[in-house]
């Protein structure tokens, strides 16, 4: 398959993981071959307290590491929170931003998102910015205007491609193994892509890379990452265990 934009599979351990799980990590890079490492980028997003050990073990795995949230301010009392500069610190080279469970469990609101964007901006992380719509909100038709407002509302207008990218998450689809169909997917991220070219420029938006998320398995992922403006995956469940994520990366080979 000829590609434009270099292709992203992102694994999100979310509250997942202990010390052992650096045995599972050695297994992704095991599985991570010349193939592969032609085709797609790689990344896993542990929990903080894995960051730095995963981070640390990465180099010649092909494997970037990215975090799972961080604070808007670099650092202060905050306590319990991270800031984008121990990330980066850490080893992280990325950062979630907005993941809907953020969103509902902590009341993050898109100018929170936004500004945990610009935190990884002025840090040097890439801020993977992630928006999606409720079930009751897919039903009553309001898909694209959610996720047009959460774009406007969470997307600084200074990221260019290189230090951002997308992920598209139906809430509905979250770890429900529920997925939109390929058509719903389509139509989500052509609208995203055109919302982006008017946020961050034409150029830079066309460039910058979209996620597809939600109950991706190796079942479906095939399917999913055949849609167009569909440049990678976002993982949850199925990035735990390297085979399976291996596989779901595979298809891009
Ligand atoms: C996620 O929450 O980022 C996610 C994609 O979860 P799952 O794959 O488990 O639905």
């Amino acid at each position: 398959m000829t590609r434009s934009i270099r292709p992203l599979i992102v694994g999100n351990w979310k509250m997942n993981g202990l010390t052992a799980s650096l045995n599972e990590f050695n297994a992704f890079g095991a599985g991570n071959d010349a193939a592969l490492r032609r085709a797609v980028d790689l990344m896993i997003c542990p929990p903080a307290t894995l960051l730095f050990a995963l981070a640390h073990s990465a180099p010649g795995k092909g494997i970037s590491i990215g975090a799972q949230d961080c604070h808007v301010k670099d650092s202060g009392a905050h306590t319990g929170d991270l800031s984008a500069v121990m990330l980066a610190d850490a080893g992280a080279s990325a950062v979630l931003v907005g993941h809907s469970e953020r969103r509902a469990d902590h009341g993050e609101n898109d100018a929170i998102v936004r500004a945990k964007a610009e935190a990884a901006y002025r840090n040097g992380l890439t801020a993977i910015v992630c928006v999606g719509e409720t079930r009751a909100e897919r039903e009553a038709g309001k898909t694209l205007s959610v996720i047009r407002r959460q774009l406007k509302g969470s997307v600084p207008e200074m990221m260019t491609a290189h230090d951002l990218v997308i992920g598209y998450e139906p809430v509905w689809a979250i770890g429900t193994g529920l997925t939109p169909t390929a058509k719903d997917v389509e139509e989500v991220h052509a609208a995203i892509r055109a919302e982006l070219k008017k946020i961050i420029g034409k150029e830079e938006g066309a460039r910058t890379r979209i996620l597809y998320g939600g109950s991706v398995k190796p079942t479906n992922a095939k399917e999913l990452l055949a849609v167009a403006n569909v440049d990678g995956l976002l993982v949850g469940g199925a990035s735990l265990k390297a085979e399976d994520f291996l596989t779901i990366a595979g298809f891009y080979r």
